[in-house]
């Protein structure tokens, strides 16, 4: 597989980061996209019904993609995980002309339940499709050995099996602030236990928390850098109206980056993480109808112009500064 090991040979031809979609296209040759459910499974935080507080910036839809269908409103799991799947795929056949399919569980914390539950629903999406990954969103503290057991056991059907890990800040006093209800040494954990199994990770962070400036975000990119994940989803902060931080951003007790400064962040961040993370995402969509903070931000797809923009610019590309010997890391 190609990949970015250095400086890019041609400015014109080549993206000065890692992206998914390029990542995508390696891997499969034609078009690969994530068909997204949502299994109905909660949170450490927020009880079975979603509803009690969680992190301070998450409101109770958890991630969920609008488009999904609430599993606990429509009665049986089963037949709503068939319907999203048939619904996902059909979407994405006709819009995108997508021919190979990512099964990914993204709302909540999709390995917050009883084994032999997870097993079942894991079982059933996947014989639904010939999928070709299986990506499962969680937190850390919802990774046992068991679970990551269970993930592992799916590379044997020949597919990628990746994880979404939320970190958010390798701060613990961040950690704290924001309701995580985590720590840093429980994302480690957990880390180890899947990559000691083979399984790719995707962390989650957020640039702009309560407390954080370049100085702290700029600590998390390099302590990830450490570990090397296969990929990385960066958010800038959203704060949706029905959320803790939005009642802290009213009181006036904290500001949110613009966009321009979102943007430093990002570029910033990339030179430091190794050439070989693939860039999952740089912004955060929030549907404006929930969307209290920022009321002003560049579209996805203009914010990865002016990344590309200002990295081809200014020179700079993916792990440019990078603290780790490549050649060291290849046969991993
Ligand atoms: S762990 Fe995830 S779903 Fe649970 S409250 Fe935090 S952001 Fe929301």
């Amino acid at each position: 597989m190609e990949e970015l090991k250095g400086k890019p040979e041609n400015k014109s031809q080549i993206t000065p980061f890692n992206s998914y979609s390029g990542y995508l296209k390696r891997k499969y040759r034609t078009r690969a996209y994530r068909v997204s459910v949502d299994a109905g499974f909660s949170c450490p935080h927020r009880g079975s019904d979603r509803r009690n507080p969680g992190c301070t910036f998450c409101d109770e839809y958890g991630s969920r993609a609008v488009y999904q269908e609430e599993v606990h409103k429509t009665g049986d799991r089963f037949v709503s995980l068939k319907n999203q799947i048939e619904r996902g795929i059909g979407f994405l056949k006709k819009r995108y002309g997508a021919e190979v399919f990512l099964l990914y569980f993204q709302a909540f914390s999709n390995t917050f339940a009883p084994i032999e539950e997870l097993k079942q629903i894991y079982d059933y999406c996947l014989n639904q499709y010939s999928f070709a990954e299986l990506i499962v969103s969680t937190r850390p503290d919802c990774i046992s050995a068991e679970v990551a057991d269970l993930l592992a056991s799916y590379m044997k059907r020949g597919i990628d099996v990746w994880t979404e890990l939320g970190l958010q800040s390798s701060r613990d006093e961040t950690l704290l602030r924001i309701n995580r209800a985590h720590t840093v040494r429980q994302f480690k954990e957990a880390f180890q236990l899947l990559r000691q199994r083979g399984i790719k990770i995707t962390v989650h962070v957020i640039f702009g928390l309560p407390g954080e400036n370049k100085r702290e975000i700029m600590g998390t990119i390099n302590y990830l850098a450490g570990l090397e994940p296969e990929g990385i989803k960066i958010h800038n902060i959203h704060i949706p109206r029905n959320t803790m931080l939005y009642e802290e951003y009213m009181a006036g007790e904290l500001t949110v980056p613009s966009s321009a400064r979102h943007l430093e962040y990002v570029v910033d961040a990339l030179e430091l993480l190794p050439p070989k993370t693939v860039i999952i995402r740089l912004t955060c969509d929030t549907p404006s109808e929930r969307l209290g903070i920022p009321a002003v931000f560049w579209n996805k797809s203009l914010f990865y112009k002016k990344v590309r923009e200002t990295m081809l610019k200014r020179n700079k590309w993916q792990g440019r500064l990078a603290k780790f010997k490549q050649e060291e890391k290849d046969d991993r």
